[in-house]
């Protein structure tokens, strides 16, 4: 009898909103933050994790988890009237979760996705224009965005979190160093007593 592990998908989609968008002065726009409170409660029961972003006017959600399952979910998603032209832009095997702890995380817009689409062309959030490449360059930006969130205060940048991994290397060469100097100086007054 065979055991086989089951195979895990990572599959990304993009498709148009259709539905008109209430004013949401503060947070998240009040259709997202329904479909998102259904993921929340349901995406877990069928250990399913992604992350989803919506911006002017248009969907990009990742999916992560058994492929038997996510596919269904797709199927269900697609027949979801809040939205339309729903197309499958990426989607890999994998063996490793890359999102099992968000049942499904809100990457809100924000000035760095902006950043990120000017650096590359593009003057909005239009995902049907995006190559390959965007779409995977997207996906990084939107797993450090949250994991800047994560850790509270302001977005870094990656030089910023390369800073930091210089001052642990200086705090240990100095911890490493302290033992030198001490030998030296004991040393030195050994050398005056003689
Ligand atoms: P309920 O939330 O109780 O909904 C019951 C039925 O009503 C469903 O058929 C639902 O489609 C429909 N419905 C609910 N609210 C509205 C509304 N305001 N307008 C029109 N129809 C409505 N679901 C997940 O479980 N996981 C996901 O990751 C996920 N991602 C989504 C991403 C997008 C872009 C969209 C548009 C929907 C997503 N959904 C997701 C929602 C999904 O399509 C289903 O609505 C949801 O799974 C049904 O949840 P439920 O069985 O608990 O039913």
């Amino acid at each position: 009898m065979s055991s086989a592990t089951p195979e895990l998908i990572r599959v990304v989609y993009i498709s148009r909103a259709n539905f008109k968008v209430a004013s949401a002065e503060t947070g998240v726009e009040p259709t997202v933050a329904r479909i998102l409170q259904a993921s929340r409660i349901n995406n877990p029961k069928l250990d399913i994790g992604g992350l989803l972003y919506y911006g002017d006017g248009c969907f990009f959600q990742c999916l992560e988890g058994e492929r038997a399952a996510v596919v269904e979910l797709l199927k269900k998603i697609k027949r979801d009237p809040r939205h339309k032209d729903m197309k499958v832009v990426y989607q890999v095997s994998t063996q490793v979760r890359q999102y099992s702890n968000w049942s499904m995380k809100y990457i809100p817009a924000s000035d760095r996705v902006q950043l990120l689409l000017s650096h590359n062309g593009y003057d909005k959030f239009d995902p049907y224009q995006f190559d390959k490449e965007m779409i995977k360059k997207l996906l990084q930006a939107f797993r450090l965005i949250n994991h800047e969130q994560d850790r509270g205060g302001e977005p870094g940048t990656l030089a910023q979190e390369g800073a930091s991994a210089v001052d642990q290397r200086k705090a240990l060469l100095k911890w490493l160093a302290a033992p030198v100097v001490l030998g030296l100086l004991a040393g030195l007054v050994w050398y005056g007593y003689a």
